[in-house]
């Protein structure tokens, strides 16, 4: 199968060239130029299936005419070493769980698998070795570092702002060494960025070493997060509560949300679809006006929905065609719904005394969006929660008057040492860093 790029002004690629790549000559996003649909009979037979059986019957319908399917196989159950349960709330609103990996946040799952499809695709080609350079607030670094840690032919650099992450997170990247690199830069998320930016478009540097990021614009990172989609309707089947599913997603970038549109476009019967936004509204706005307008973010205490220009627009779009009625399309499937930090915090403290469930502020507001929706008689609501509230601890206690537990896979971060290599926020002195390694 050949890729496309949203832009429409670079040549076709193979699932290898998009992979490598991430993003498009022309800067668009790779999109597959078809979606294979499963039989209705495959999704009804989900229910007696595991977790591993399920992605691996999705992974076949994206990656099959381009993988051995053994390899494919191998790839996904490497990839899925824990579990995504649908957890009740209350009434018929239920939490998908995808906090249960490695760094307790679903970046997880997209992680893994694209450090084990890129491993795969340069042993098989014989390439050099391949120097993933990835910018972070917080989340996304630990995510990437744990999921290509100690992967054959890659090394990760992770650059973030010194002293502007959480204790938590930083150790998540930092305390790893092996093939993981922490950059501690000083300055902002956006200089590191911009660095990674200047980085990816500098001649010199790209003829000598290869150069790729793994953010949710690369396929092989967004694609495999429709996996747990159609787990999280198997186990609502089986509870005989999959009749007329309404989602919820916390949204930043759209990467998940974008994944359970392409497991919609597969056949998964879905009633509806809500895209939950903190201060960041571009795309709730987008919504009730027709009208995309970008702009810088603002932080919130759901920081990692900070996002001012979705990557993962142009994909949306592109997925209901680009002209005609795609705006009526979206809205017809998707609505938005948008929470600011107070709302957050109320709703954090309401749902934990009235029904004892511990939400994260991302979490938060894809809860309350199913409850203000409203959840029509004969609705299941399920919600997104996308990291553990351990993760932003400070938040929570504060919120909660409480001091909640750090699971012991966090525990066991803190406990390494600390490694990162200190740069100034100037491109010259990255640049020759990176021709030194
Ligand atoms: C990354 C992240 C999001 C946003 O996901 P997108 O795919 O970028 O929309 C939401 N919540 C948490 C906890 C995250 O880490």
């Amino acid at each position: 199968m050949k890729y496309y790029s949203t832009n429409g002004k670079a040549p076709l690629a193979s699932l290898e060239e998009a992979v490598v790549k991430g993003l498009a000559v022309d800067k668009g996003l790779y999109m597959p130029e078809h979606i294979h649909a499963l039989d209705w009979s495959t999704i009804a037979d989900m229910k007696n299936r595991s977790f591993q059986e399920i992605a691996c019957i999705v992974a076949e319908a994206f990656f099959g005419e381009d993988m051995d399917r053994n390899v494919l196989d191998e790839i996904v159950k490497d990839t899925l070493i824990f579990d995504v349960p649908v957890v009740h709330v209350n009434d018929g609103i239920y939490s998908l769980e995808l906090f249960h990996g490695p760094t307790l946040a679903f970046k997880d799952v997209g992680a893994r698998f694209m450090a084990r499809m890129l491993s795969y695709f340069i042993r098989k080609e014989g390439l050099d070795k391949v120097n993933v350079l990835v910018a972070t607030s917080g989340d996304t670094g630990g995510a990437v570092a744990n999921g290509f840690l100690g992967v054959e032919g890659i090394h990760v650099y992770v650059l973030y702002p010194k002293g502007k992450v959480s204790y938590i997170q930083e150790c998540q990247f930092t305390t790893l060494g092996q093939n993981i690199t922490a950059l501690e830069i000083d300055g902002t998320f956006d200089d590191c960025q911009s660095l990674v930016k200047s980085a990816f478009m500098d001649e010199e540097l790209n003829r000598n070493m290869k150069l790729t990021s793994a953010n949710s614009i690369n396929i092989a990172r967004f694609l495999p997060q429709s996996f747990y989609y159609f787990n999280a309707y198997a186990q609502l089947d089986r509870k005989g509560r999959a009749d007329e599913l309404v989602i919820s997603v916390p949204s930043g970038n759209f990467g998940n949300l974008t994944a359970g549109l392409f497991a919609y476009k597969m056949g998964l019967p879905v009633t509806h679809f809500i895209a939950a936004n903190n201060l960041n509204d571009v795309f709730f706005e987008y919504l009730e006006t027709g009208e995309y307008r970008p702009r810088p973010s603002v932080p919130t205490i759901a920081n990692a929905m900070d996002v001012g220009a979705p990557s993962n627009f142009a994909r949306i779009l592109d997925l209901f065609g680009k002209h005609g009625d795609a705006y009526q399309q979206i809205c017809q499937l998707i609505s938005g719904s948008r929470y600011v930090d107070e709302e957050i915090a109320s709703i954090i403290r309401t749902t934990y005394l009235d029904y004892g469930y511990l939400l994260d502020p991302h979490g938060a507001c894809g809860y309350q969006a199913l409850v203000d929706y409203p959840l029509r008689k004969g609705e299941t609501g399920l919600f997104l929660e996308t990291a553990h509230p351990a993760k932003f601890k400070m938040t929570v206690d504060r919120i909660l008057d409480s001091d909640i537990v750090i699971p012991d896979k966090l525990q066991a971060f803190m406990k390494g040492k600390k490694q990162s290599v200190k740069l100034d926020k100037d491109f010259t002195t990255f640049k020759s860093y990176l021709k030194g390694i």
